[in-house]
Formats: C-alpha cells, sequence, structure tokens
C-alpha cells in the first residue's frame, strides 16, 4: 500500500497511468500555458517580497472552491509576509453557513472595508469580472490582477490569467501555486482546499474524477485534516425543518417523460414557514437527481424577492450548460443553472422547451460517460448565484433576466 504520508512531501504528482484509455490525463492543476503560472508566481512574489496588500476574492455568494481556495492562498500569502485579505460579494456578508467552518475566516473583510487601490487582485474561481459582483471595482483600480480559474468559459479578464478548464477544481490550482511559491501546505490550507476538491468533485463521483485527484486528496488528507468533519460540516449538517421540507419537494416531485426531465420546487414562503434560509437549500437538487426514468433533474427555488433559481443536472446525455445559457444562465455540461424573475410556470415551459430542442450527445445514463463536475457546489448552486451581467454568446429572452447569474458555458 501506498504510503500516503509520503505524498504530502511531493509538490508534483505525477500522473498514473491508470486513467481511462482515450482520455487526456493532466496533472492536476496542469497548465495548458506554462508562462501564465509563471508570470502568477512572479506576480505573487513581489507582492510577497515587498509586504504589498492582495485581495483574494471569491466569487459572488461563495462556493466552498471559491471560498476555500482564496483562504488557502490567503494563508500561503501571509506566510510569505504579504498583506492578504478575503472578501466576496453577499448580503449580508457572511459565508454560507455551510462553511463556516472554513480555517482562515480571519482574513475576511466585507467588501466596504477592502483596500481600495490594492497592489494586487486575485480572483478565485470566478469566470467573468460581473461574478465578482460589489467587488468587480477593487480588481479594476488594483496595481495588478491575477485570474486563477477552471471555468471553460473564463473571459480571461485579469492581467494574468492562470485558467485551468483541465483542473477539478480552482482549490487544485492553487496547490499548484503554493507549491511554486515554496510554501509548505498546512493543515488549513489543505482543508480549505480539500472543501473545493470534494464538493466539485461530487464527493469524487464526477467523471472528471481522475487518479491524480485522488493522489491530490491523498495528499491534502496526508497534512492531518479532518476530512470527516469536513464532509459532514458540508453535506450532513440539517435542521428538522429542512429535513422536513425536503421531504416535501420529493414527495411532490413531477416526472414528465415526455421531457426526460424530473422535476420540483419550493416558494419563498415555505422556505420561510420552515424557517430555512436559501444558502441551506444548497443540496436540495441531490434529493430528486438520482431518479433513473428522468435524464434531467431542476430543482426550482424562490429566492426571497421572488426570483427563481433553477439548479439543473444532466446525465450526460443533454449538455444543461448549454441548455441554461440560451436560458440566460450557464455552468457545465452536467450541472448548470439559471436565475427567472418570471413565474414557475413560465421559467418551467421555457426550461422544458429548450430542453426538447437541445441535442442528445449519446448515453448520457452510462456510468462513464462525461468528464465535467457534478459536484454540487459549482457555480449554479445558491452558494455561487450572483449578479452577473455577462451577456453570454446567445442573447436570453427578454422575459428571463438578461444578466444570468452563472458564466457561460464553452460555445460548442
Ligand atoms: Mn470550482
Amino acid at each position: 500500500m501506498t504510503d500516503v504520508s509520503r505524498l504530502a512531501d511531493l509538490s508534483l504528482l505525477p500522473v498514473p497511468p491508470a486513467d481511462p484509455p482515450g482520455r487526456a490525463v493532466p496533472a492536476v492543476g496542469a497548465s495548458p500555458d506554462g508562462r501564465e503560472l509563471d508570470r502568477a508566481l512572479a506576480a505573487l512574489r513581489t507582492v510577497a517580497r515587498d509586504g504589498g496588500t492582495v485581495v483574494l476574492v471569491a466569487h459572488v455568494k461563495p462556493d466552498a472552491d471559491s471560498l476555500g481556495s482564496a483562504i488557502a492562498l490567503g494563508l500561503a500569502l501571509r506566510s510569505l509576509g504579504a498583506r492578504a485579505l478575503v472578501s466576496f460579494d453577499a448580503e449580508p456578508f457572511a459565508p454560507p453557513r455551510t462553511l463556516r467552518f472554513l480555517p482562515g475566516q480571519d482574513l475576511l473583510v466585507e467588501p466596504p472595508l477592502v483596500v481600495a487601490v490594492p497592489d494586487l487582485v486575485v480572483t478565485l474561481d470566478a469566470g467573468s469580472l460581473t461574478r465578482l459582483g460589489a467587488l468587480r471595482g477593487v480588481l479594476v483600480r488594483a496595481r495588478r490582477s491575477l485570474v486563477v480559474d477552471h471555468h471553460p468559459s473564463n473571459t480571461r479578464f485579469g492581467d494574468v490569467n492562470h485558467v485551468d478548464p483541465s483542473a477539478p477544481s480552482t482549490g487544485a490550482l492553487v496547490v499548484e501555486i503554493i507549491d511554486g511559491l515554496g510554501v509548505e501546505i498546512d493543515t488549513d490550507m489543505a482543508a480549505a482546499v480539500y472543501a473545493g476538491l470534494v464538493t466539485d468533485t461530487g464527493s469524487f463521483r464526477s467523471p472528471s474524477t481522475t487518479p491524480t485527484v485522488h493522489l491530490l486528496a491523498a495528499r491534502l488528507l496526508a497534512t492531518g485534516i479532518d476530512h470527516a468533519a469536513i464532509g459532514r460540516a458540508l453535506w450532513d449538517t440539517h435542521r428538522f425543518a429542512y429535513v422536513r421540507l425536503l421531504g416535501q419537494m420529493q414527495a411532490r416531485a413531477r416526472l414528465e417523460p415526455d421531457h426526460d426531465l424530473v422535476w420540483s420546487w419550493c416558494t419563498a414562503a415555505e422556505r420561510a414557514a420552515a424557517g430555512i434560509e436559501f444558502d441551506e437549500m444548497e443540496g436540495a437538487i441531490d434529493g430528486i437527481r438520482g431518479t433513473t426514468e428522468a435524464e434531467i433533474a431542476a430543482m426550482c427555488k424562490q429566492d426571497s424577492d421572488g426570483t427563481w433559481f433553477l439548479s439543473v443536472r444532466s446525465k450526460g446525455a443533454i449538455d444543461v450548460g448549454a441548455v441554461c445559457l440560451g436560458l440566460g444562465g450557464g455552468g457545465h455540461r452536467l450541472a448548470a443553472g439559471l436565475t427567472s424573475r418570471d413565474s414557475l410556470e413560465e421559467t418551467m415551459d421555457r426550461l422544458r422547451a429548450a430542453l426538447d430542442a437541445a441535442p442528445r450527445l449519446g448515453s448520457g445514463r452510462d456510468p462513464v460517460g462525461g468528464t465535467e463536475p457534478v459536484g454540487r457546489t459549482e457555480p449554479d448552486s445558491p452558494a455561487g448565484l450572483g449578479p452577473s451581467t455577462d451577456p453570454g454568446p446567445s442573447t436570453p429572452p427578454a422575459d428571463l433576466e438578461p444578466p444570468g447569474r452563472l458564466d457561460p458555458p464553452p460555445r460548442r
């Protein structure tokens, strides 16, 4: 058996030979453009050497990958002498309750208190400028900006753009950066990165989970993190009221074979009556998406202002990222979402029509199909939603909120 404690000593993990044939096997965090990584490292080294101020920005309503990546890199930069701050746009300013266990929360600074003109702004897991919400201006004003991300749709909005769509999580790229800076990954950094890795890979169930992903996980575990406690905090911590509400959503789920769809919903009033916060509903889609009779699952959650947020999942035969993009949202091929200010009925009618018109990509329920992350905190989750104004490659229907809250997927 491999001694995983030795893996912790490796700054670059080897690519094992055992990945499925025919699929490219990138090293975890392997950059398609090594020069961008070099430029990223140079910018970070400079600000650390000068004791400069770095603002690490997670996307609006951050998920585990975004916030964990910002915290991990912030801790590493602080250890090198930089003044590191972590911020994100959320109202009120607080991490989602499932992420309050993350270490390094002393790095958090609410947007109005962020340094006006930082030496460097680093964005983590944000596919576009608009995903920064209120912190967009800080990036614009900063002396330098660095984008670190794994979304294929990333618009390269920084001075330096370390973007690798083959990375399983942005945190995997952060590990590569921390290694490049010569900082040893401690348990706090490892916990923050692990939280993003385990969520973005859907607990290592996504097709993006290569052997190298497990080696990275092993390396993080070998630092001594309590992965069981992290998993419990992320997924297995619910109030009884949520359990009952989820049961209600499951009980009334609708199976629509004509559209190969299973879906359900929760209104803001129902949620309020149960005393449940919007960010607690993040995993609700998991309560229905396993339905074997449907290729597509959709969970519709209404925010307090009436806006509907749809989490949409595919088993692989339909690119729901493209479908949601056409409706003003976006995301990944297997996991996407959209925002709508219209009624639930109108919104679902549009989703059905878009699904019916979408090309079929082959055996979606083939257990080995697909290469995209299916983690439940991917960009369409409530934790990852924000007021994007990306127009996207296609024009969204006028009656859907034109600024999709999600970064668009790659053009196909
Ligand atoms: Mn991510």
